[in-house]
């Protein structure tokens, strides 16, 4: 195939790992970040061993695994401690090394930056107009520069700018939850596994670190883009937790005010479409999810292993673009609503249906979550569909 320029909209988990990706492939992608400075960002992220076999691919699974932590089992409680629901990694994984991950999202970004050639990724251009029927595209940055490309994967994110323009009648939805999140240090707690307790006030959900941090989330039912919720302290979401179970209560006390981050939780309704000749949507700009099943940038990593496959496969870039697609919709969209559905079973409030929906749980053989559990994770990146 004779090579043509290919532009990468977004630096984000999505965007620099495709751009590894193409690169194993013997294609070579310039990647274009709007922010103007790659700074640490953000709290801590679950890598399902769907991601961590897809980091295998990419060639840096065991320096994704070196700067993370595995995490053995995945416990759901209730608010008075009682176990709801265990899933055992360590057991369902048969001795495979493709186990469940937990990382700071800085060390994620660096890692991925590390791998990309030097000049493949550009900051400070963020995009302000693309023109998608001319050939070469045309993309028209607000510091007034222009790229001419001849593909674009784009992977500006869940508002992406493209996606508006390509189908704008594509929905982000808002979950009904709110979250808050934070990393802390940690000398005195012994977490081994990761867990979510689930009670009439909202969820907390813990996940251990490398070096001694713990990564903690918390989600309550308020409006959109509350202005109270907007206001809330530490104190306040001591308040709300204060009557789970330890160390709950422990872990937010231990935390500092300007570590404290906060986002609605929006996911995109399943579209229809992610290839579009020579554009392709790919991460949250093609299937944002809500965080419950801790997949949504495990997926983006899907995507840039199957964009390669599909690369390395096709007689042409727009054939791979289309392959991408058909490889990528269905499986991306039991992701986005089977996320949602647990959400909205976790963020139940009213004590009756928390009770029924414990007991439900409790009841649930372990293997029919083991199944769920197995379609997650054996990914196929040759016919994932
Ligand atoms: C609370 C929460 C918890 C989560 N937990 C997990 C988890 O445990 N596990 C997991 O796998 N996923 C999790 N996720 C999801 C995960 O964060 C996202 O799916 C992932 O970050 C998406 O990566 P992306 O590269 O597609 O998009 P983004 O991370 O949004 O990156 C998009 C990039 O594009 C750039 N950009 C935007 N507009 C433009 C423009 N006009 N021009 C140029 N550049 C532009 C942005 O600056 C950004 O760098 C969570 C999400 C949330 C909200």
């Amino acid at each position: 195939m004779k090579q043509k320029s290919i532009s990468i909209l977004g630096g984000g988990i999505a965007g620099l790992a495709t751009a590894i990706a193409l690169n194993r492939t013997g294609f070579s992608a310039t990647v274009y970040e709007a922010s103007a400075e790659l700074r640490p960002v953000g709290a801590g992220l679950g890598l399902g061993a769907n991601a961590m076999m897809a980091f295998e691919q990419l060639g840096i699974k065991t320096e994704i695994s070196r700067r993370g932590r595995q995490l053995p089992s995945f416990t759901i409680y209730d608010q008075s401690g009682r176990k709801i629901m265990k899933t055992d990694h360590a057991a369902l994984s048969k001795g495979s090394n493709d186990r469940n991950f937990s990382i700071h999202r800085a060390d994620l970004h660096e890692c991925l930056l590390h791998h990309l050639k030097s000049g493949q990724l550009v900051l400070g251009k963020r995009l302000k107009h693309a023109s998608l029927d001319k050939d070469p595209l045309c993309l028209t940055f607000e510091d007034g520069t222009q790229v001419n490309t001849d593909f674009l994967i784009v992977a500006d994110g869940i508002h992406s700018f493209i996606r508006k323009e390509l189908l704008p009648d594509a929905i982000t939805r808002y979950a009904g939850y709110t979250c808050w999140r934070a990393v802390i240090d940690n000398n005195e707690l012994q977490l081994e596994e990761s867990s979510e307790t689930w009670g009439k006030n909202g969820r907390f959900g813990i996940v251990p670190l490398a070096n001694n941090k713990i990564y903690w989330f918390a989600c309550l039912n308020r409006p959109r883009q509350d202005a109270e919720a907007a206001q809330y302290e530490i104190s306040d979401l001591h308040k709300f937790f204060r009557n789970y179970h330890q160390p709950i209560p422990q872990i937010i006390a231990q935390t500092r005010q300007e570590h404290l981050i906060w986002n609605d939780i929006i996911d995109l309704k399943p579209i229809e479409r992610f290839a579009f000749k020579c554009v392709l949507l790919i991460g949250d700009a093609a299937h944002a999810t809500t965080p419950n099943m801790g997949q949504g940038a495990c997926q983006a990593i899907e995507d840039a292993v199957t964009l390669g496959q599909c690369l390395a496969d096709a007689t042409t870039i727009e054939t791979a673009f289309a392959d991408f697609e058909k490889k990528r919709l269905k499986r991306t969209a039991w992701i986005t609503n089977t996320s949602w559905n647990i959400g909205r079973m976790a963020q139940l409030e009213n004590p009756f249906l928390i009770s029924v929906r414990n007991a439900i749980f409790r009841l649930t053989p372990p293997s029919l979550n083991a199944k769920q559990l197995a379609k997650l994770n054996q990914v196929d990146f040759k016919t994932t569909g």
